[in-house]
């Protein structure tokens, strides 16, 4: 049956990947719950130890954090030895080690010369997440950001795209993997207006949402009325705002852990259980402009909704919480140049009295400087807004560094003022390559040194999904599957790509990007997405998309009943 033939298949590629990149360990087949009814996999985006030191400091006593720390994580991603967030938001989701800028789908044929080319089959081939795992299984799932929802890390456990700058493309497909609730910022592509993209089926995405019974809001009051059910909301244009700004520009925005508690209270109804991603995802981007208030700020309220989902996960029992960095960005320690001499006799009140003084972020001094860049305006800005007297030329090197920065001449500030007014060094603007902690509480918990795919598969493993049935349920090449009918891709008008497949006489139709199927006159729901890769011009469906077609009835055993089985089945290799 061709079924069993792919998850067999997917299975060997599984094994091949592993021993070709020399994992610590792998899944089995047999995957074996370990009894965690739901999993919370919180990620603080480009950050590492050192970063968490200084936010332990500047608190004056010990992060939630700190008291389940288990071990540590190697970062890269299968084609660079620095990873962008999207391979290592796919790692994390999916168990596979992929390319950069790749959203949940396979590797490229680029890799690293000790990360062996993947082979043909897994190229550019969607991979199920653990979300789209979890609520086959019945749980509810939720993703919560302080990005875009779009943005490469949320993006990784909902979607499924080769670049993870087609957000556009990442929101439909997100919207139609009925999420229950989606927390974050990102209206701007909920409409077909906004970047250079190509739109797709965009307006009547709220439609959709509304149909499907969502409750929206777009303001914490809003979020606060809501109390269950499913929930989509979206409380900026664009990124939400960072900590450090929230009050002074957009009190009404939720905080992270206001909206980490929400998400927790609505999912945790579901008897079966529920996923959850959460991503404080503003530290890589106070780390890229070297700005160490808004680094902190960002941290230390990323820890209040750990301690939050500690919380729950401590009086629950059965919550497998999984907290870390997806990769360190821009080299941050606490020790710079000018304490070279003198480091030995560095004191508190010195390492923290200048981050005392800096109440905004550096792109909110941007704004203010940016209408009138002249060395006066900086000088009066950064004293007003980070407590510094900086000289003529101090001023002039930022407007000049700004100048020069591109699309963030915010990073000016931290780059002419930390050397010279805080202890703090910064390497680069860019991501770092180093392993990263690893914090985990609950049953199946990982420890010691793990490789990114590792995550995925411990929380597959959590769940007691079996990853490789799960990727054959969800995505079957269809023109495989049908060699014995047409498969038709078809663009009308730029927009909705079309896909028809002709098989004995009749003939089904799919828009891309969605979870439906309509075939004489009627209109199935399915149990997951249709992608479409441009590359490699495949077409992935569901298996109940295949047996619709096929005449086979649109029902499937429960993934839960599979899961249960999957070690004895796999094994069987029938
Ligand atoms: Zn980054």
């Amino acid at each position: 049956m061709r079924t069993i033939r792919l998850g067999l298949f997917n299975i060997m590629l599984l094994l091949l990947l592993a021993a070709a990149e020399g994992m610590i360990w792998i899944v089995s087949a047999s995957a074996r719950s370990v009894g965690a009814k739901n999993v919370i996999v919180m990620i603080v985006d480009g950050c590492s130890t050192e970063q968490v030191t200084l936010a332990r400091w500047y608190k004056g006593s010990p992060l939630a954090m700190d008291s389940i720390l288990t071990g540590s994580v190697i970062t890269h991603s299968a084609d660079s030895v620095i990873t962008d967030s999207a391979p290592s938001a796919t790692a994390y989701a999916t168990g596979y080690r992929t390319t950069n800028r790749s959203i949940s789908m396979g590797p490229g044929e680029q890799t690293l010369s000790t990360v062996h080319p993947p082979p043909p089959e897994l190229r550019l081939k969607p991979l199920a997440t653990v979300l789209e795992g979890a609520r086959l299984m019945g749980k509810s799932t939720g993703i919560v950001a302080t990005s875009r929802i779009t943005h490469a890390t949320p993006a990784a456990f909902a979607a499924h795209v080769p670049s993870r700058s087609t957000e556009h493309t990442i929101m439909e497909q997100m919207i139609h993997q009925g999420v229950d609730v989606v927390l974050g910022g990102g209206r701007m592509y909920m409409s077909g207006a906004a970047g250079g993209e190509k739109t797709g089926n965009m307006s009547d995405l709220w439609d959709v949402l509304r149909t499907r019974g969502y409750r929206l809001a777009e303001d914490r009051a809003g979020l606060m009325n809501i109390h269950s059910g499913k929930v989509f909301a979206l409380f900026s244009e664009d990124h939400m705002v960072p900590e450090i700004d929230r009050s002074r520009i957009a009190p009404h925005q939720p905080t992270l852990e206001e909206m980490t508690q929400k998400a927790i209270d609505i999912l945790s109804k579901d008897p079966d259980g529920f996923f959850l991603m959460v991503e404080g995802s503003q530290v890589d981007w106070a780390c890229h402009a070297n700005d160490p208030a808004y680094m902190v700020s960002e941290i230390l309220m990323f820890d209040k909704a750990v301690a939050a989902a500690l919380d729950f996960a401590r009086r629950d029992g059965r919550t497998l919480l999984l907290v870390l960095p997806d990769h360190n960005t821009a080299g941050f320690s606490i020790g710079n140049h000018s304490t070279n001499g003198k480091y030995g006799r560095l004191t508190v009140e010195e390492l923290l009295d200048p981050l005392r003084k800096m109440v905004a972020s550096s792109g909110f001094l941007w704004s203010q400087v940016k209408n009138e860049q002249t060395p006066d305006h900086v000088k009066s800005v950064v004293r007003q807004y980070w407590g510094l007297d900086i000289t003529d030329e101090e001023a002039g090197r930022i407007l000049e560094l700004a100048r020069s920065f591109g699309s963030a001449p915010h990073n000016a500030f931290g780059r002419v003022i930390c050397p010279v007014y805080t202890c703090f060094g910064w390497t680069s603007h860019g991501h770092v390559g180093g392993d990263v902690p690893l914090y985990a509480f609950g049953p199946g918990r990982p420890s010691g040194v793990v490789q990114s795919p590792d995550i995925g598969r411990i929380t597959f493993r959590a769940m007691g999904l079996d990853s490789d049935r799960l990727n054959a349920r969800l995505f079957v090449e269809a023109r495989k599957a049908f060699d014995d009918g047409t498969v038709e891709i078809e663009k009308s008008d730029g927009e909705k790509t079309l896909v028809k497949v002709r098989y004995r006489g009749k003939t089904a139709e799919f828009t891309v990007n969605r979870d439906g199927v309509r075939m004489e006159g009627r209109s199935f729901t399915l149990e997951g997405i249709v992608i479409y890769v441009v590359d490699t011009d495949q077409l992935y469906m569901p298996v109940q998309a295949v047996n619709i077609i096929r005449g086979r009835g649109g029902k499937l055993p429960s993934i839960a009943a599979e899961a249960r089985s999957s070690g004895a089945a796999a094994n069987r290799g029938d």
